[in-house]
């Protein structure tokens, strides 16, 4: 199964988002937590995600194309401790703007470290994202990833993955160390665009049934 991603460009406001067909995929994580590793993981390609890593980029929508149908949205990082608060405000505002208008959006990626589990910042990204309903008219769906688990050891496992009861979907459990769970994100992520679809944890923990894809 592959997922070949390309960056096309930055947004450093909603008027500057690519106005396209294409179905969005958003990656939202907060600074540090694996979220380049990740994106570099699922698109099997080393340096992807460092464009949004480069200066200028950190505070910006960075948008990946895949295939025809489909474009990953790279979020800002949130989070980082040292960074100044009125960029963090800026940084909110952005995701929180485009969660919440963006038309094309199909599903919200939370990138969460397995060992830190769902904090104040993830619950809040959750509700815009339920949010979304009465304003575009237009469900998303939230996949959380639980990753760095690597780092975990057995029986750590179970009571961080209790930790992420609330936030109401099932964590895909992650390392873009080892390889762990990246097929299953990556055919989750695809599923979006698939004809043949598979049942997709919404927002809400409800599972919306739709046909299986094994392949
Ligand atoms: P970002 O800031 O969210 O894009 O995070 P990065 O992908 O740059 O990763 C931050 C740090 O975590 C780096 O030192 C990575 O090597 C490390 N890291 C990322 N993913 C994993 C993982 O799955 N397991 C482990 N053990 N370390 C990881």
């Amino acid at each position: 199964m592959r997922l070949e991603a390309e960056f096309l460009c930055s947004a450093l406001t909603i008027a500057e988002c690519p106005r396209w067909k294409r179905a969005e995929i958003a990656l939202a994580g907060r600074s540090n937590v694996g979220k380049s590793s990740l994106l570099n993981a699922l698109a099997r390609r080393k340096n992807l995600a460092r464009i949004s890593k480069t200066p200028g980029r950190t505070r910006c929508l960075n948008f990946f194309t895949v295939g025809d149908r489909l474009a990953l949205v790279d979020l800002p990082g949130y989070g980082y401790a040292k960074m100044a608060r009125a960029e963090a405000e800026k940084i909110g505002r952005l995701m929180e703007q485009y969660l919440r208008q963006g038309h094309n959006l199909k599903a919200l990626v939370l990138i969460v470290d397995a060992r830190r589990g769902p904090q104040q910042e993830e619950f809040t990204l959750a509700r815009f994202l339920q949010n979304r309903l009465s304003r575009v008219g237009n469900d998303a769906h939230l996949i959380v990833v639980a990753t760095k688990c690597d780092k975990l050891n057995r029986a750590e496992r179970g009571p961080a993955l209790r930790r992420f009861e609330k936030i109401g979907a099932a964590p895909i459990i992650c390392s873009a160390t080892t390889g762990e769970g990246i097929d299953q994100l990556r055919r989750q992520i695809l599923d979006v665009v698939s004809p043949h679809r598979t049942d997709v944890p919404s927002v809400t923990g409800q599972a919306t049934t739709q046909a299986s894809d094994d392949s």
